[in-house]
């Protein structure tokens, strides 16, 4: 926190790390022809300062001033260095048609904890900047899906919230005993409780998180937890996941993925709770990760216990998602299947694809079953060590290390997942250098989701089927 920070703080001394100048606006970087902003002759380039008469700081603020059918903006134009007043019109339900840069315009900010199990600081030391930059920002929360400890904001922060009824939130809750809270995040952690009982009372619903760490929240705590979270009907999901570590830390040398038993004995402390939950309002509520019940060996339960996935990409009903994915396609398209086979064995290749070591099985479900017989070559990540063993986290020093020197009759998919949007793995391997280098081996590299349906779509675009089906109908 810098000591010429515009805002007023009300609360405690909680830090507040915006880092650029929130009077620049929101840069603008696409206009659709034809839109309200494109007649109002605003262009790519320019930045819009004012909403409504207020700063345009981030995307909250565009949502909940520009939503009638007129807007009035203050526009700078970099061209001439002027601000000009600028009122849009829209037609019921038309989108404004600008398009700006991020969804924060006045810096990200950044945390004030020190969480044990901080994944950022478990990162080996030359990786490329961005990976270290520790957000917690709450606007990110509401437009992203981000979670937030909640613990540097301060009370003009927590108006906005609720003023501007950012519902739901996703928040990281941990623990609920304040010392053991101190031990997992750092001296701020008392804060976010203040804050998420704060925003509770006042209606935000709450998506909740905990890390599990054994030995810390576990156990007591952790019956104290859901406790809590029980008795807080504004927390709609809980989504429980395992510690996770790397080789480039000293603090932890397990967890439940070394530890089947314990596994297990997390599942079977929260089962109690999700049948209370399902009993009482037709939702389970608290959902542990499909890590839990890999390591445990315990196949995960059915869709419906998932209450449509609020924590999905938290990796919370992934595994479900596939094997229910899987035996719909294997029952609906044999024919499709069996025409990638054939096409296959005509021009003599082998199909392999690509996963994470924790998922290898749940892939093999599919790709290694008949009609495809393919095989998954699962990877193990030597890269961060650890548990680390999630198919996004591959990196590239590892996938090259561990596929045959000889990939002569393979076609080879490569899961999406493992890329940014700069097309980069986490150790900074660009798509087209891994692909360069594994078609020099001799295969014919693909980049695409490895879930069933899409898989199967990709093999038929790879192979010429999907145009043959679509020619075949004319
Ligand atoms: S909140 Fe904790 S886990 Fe998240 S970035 Fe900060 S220190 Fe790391």
């Amino acid at each position: 926190m810098t000591a010429n920070t515009p805002y007023a703080k009300t609360g405690a001394d909680y830090g507040r790390t915006r880092d650029a100048d929130a009077s620049r606006g929101a840069l603008v970087v696409a206009v659709r022809p034809d839109s309200p902003a494109y007649d109002a002759g605003i262009e790519p380039g320019m930045r819009v300062l004012t909403v409504a008469g207020r700063p345009l700081t981030d995307m909250t603020v565009w949502l909940w001033e520009a939503d009638d059918e007129t807007v009035e903006l203050e526009v700078f134009d970099p061209s001439d260095e002027t601000v000009c007043p600028c009122e849009l019109e829209r037609m019921p339900g038309e989108d404004w048609g600008l398009e700006f840069d991020g969804a924060v315009f006045d810096g990200m900010r950044t945390c004030v904890n020190a969480c044990v199990f901080c994944f950022m600081t478990m990162l080996p030391k030359h990786m490329r900047g961005t990976l270290y930059i520790r957000d917690d920002d709450y606007r990110l929360s509401f437009l992203q899906g981000n979670f937030v400890t909640l613990t540097n904001m301060d009370d003009s922060d927590v108006a906005d919230v609720i003023d501007h009824c950012l519902s739901p939130m996703n928040v990281s809750l941990h623990a609920v005993t304040p010392e053991v809270r101190r031990r997992l995040m750092g001296k701020n952690a008392g804060r976010g409780m203040e804050v998420l009982e704060q925003i509770m009372a006042a209606g935000i619903e709450v998506h909740a998180q905990i890390v599990l760490c054994p030995g810390i929240n576990d156990g007591e705590e952790l019956e104290r937890t859901l406790t809590y979270c029980e008795e807080h009907p504004a927390i709609t999901s809980l989504g429980i996941v395992p510690l996770g570590y790397t080789r480039f830390q000293h603090r932890f040398t397990s967890s439940y993925s070394d530890d089947p038993a314990a596994a297990r004995a997390v599942i079977a402390q929260v089962e109690p709770y999700q049948e209370r939950m399902r009993a009482a309002c037709g939702r389970t509520v608290f959902q542990l990760a499909d890590e839990f019940y890999l390591d445990a060996g315990i196949e995960p339960p059915a869709a419906e216990h998932y209450d449509g996935y609020p924590q999905y990409y938290d990796g919370i009903g992934m595994v479900r998602t596939y094997l229910d994915e899987t035996r719909a396609v294997q029952e609906a398209e044999q024919e499709r299947l069996s025409a990638v086979r054939s096409e296959l064995d005509r021009r003599g290749m082998r199909l392999v694809v690509v996963s994470g070591m924790a998922a290898r099985d749940i892939i093999a479900g599919f790709v290694e079953a008949k009609p495809l017989e393919g095989r998954v070559a699962g990877i193990k990540n030597n890269y961060f060590g650890g548990n680390v063993d999630v198919t996004g986290l591959i990196c590239g020093e590892d996938l090259l290390a561990q596929l045959d020197d000889d990939l002569g009759g393979v076609m080879l998919f490569v899961p999406e997942v493992m890329f940014n949007a700069d097309a980069l793995t986490l150790d900074g391997y660009h798509q087209k250098r891994l692909v360069a280098d594994l078609t020099t081996r001799g295969a014919e590299t693909h980049i695409a989701s490895t879930m069933p349906t899409d898989l199967l779509c990709a093999l038929e675009g790879a192979l010429g089927l999907a145009a043959h089906v679509h020619t075949a109908k004319e």
